[in-house]
């Protein structure tokens, strides 16, 4: 995206995730805490699991003015709902994740792939989205030993009962039996 665009791109004051910096007034070491608990952003998660939509985020931020801009950093709290990837149940967590950003106030200083404030606002939520989906688990499971589904019938193992199973002799597995009775009589030679 050309610089200019980006000096053009002006942030909504009423967005929940745009922040004003105003009492940080550009002095260097100037620091701010705050807790914030914001909606979270639409559309945030990957295939199995992901932030509800109106999910309520738990910020706890500092913010700190440095020469360059202002450093956002702190943690991030949200609740998860997905599907198990094994029995595919659905699951219920929460992850926390570390934020840390520099926006620029100006992009004299920055890069491409930097934020920028637009005056004294920034909008933290792109730098929340990313923390988040860089965190969620590609594989979410309901429990550490879920056991699944049956890859032959499709039934849920933990109901079916610790005797499930089919009778069916794999061929390549009887070819496999010989082999190890064959090395068995070799080693009694
Ligand atoms: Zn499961
Ligand atoms: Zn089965």
């Amino acid at each position: 995206m050309p610089s200019e665009s980006r000096m053009t791109q002006h942030l909504d004051p009423r967005s929940p995730w745009v922040i004003s910096t105003h009492d940080l007034g550009k002095r260097p070491g100037t620091m701010r805490r705050m807790t914030l608990t914001l909606p979270a952003p639409v559309d945030l998660g990957v295939d199995m699991i992901g932030v509800p939509k109106d999910a309520e985020v738990e910020l706890d931020l500092r913010l700190e003015a440095v020469m360059e801009g202002v450093l956002v950093s702190g943690t991030a709290q949200a609740p998860l709902a997905g599907e198990c990837a094994r029995c595919l149940d659905p699951l219920t967590s929460e992850i926390e994740v570390s934020l840390q950003e520099l926006f620029f106030y100006s992009d004299e200083d920055a890069s491409e792939e930097d934020s920028l404030l637009d005056g004294e606002l920034l909008d933290l939520e792109p730098t929340f989205r990313d923390a988040v989906v860089l965190a969620l688990p590609l594989s979410p499971v309901c429990r550490e030993d879920c056991e699944g589904l049956c890859a032959e019938c499709g039934v849920k193992l933990a109901e079916a009962g610790a005797d499930h199973r089919h009778e069916k002799i794999d061929a390549r597995w009887a070819s496999l039996q010989g082999l190890i009775t064959d090395k068995d009589n070799d080693q009694e030679k």
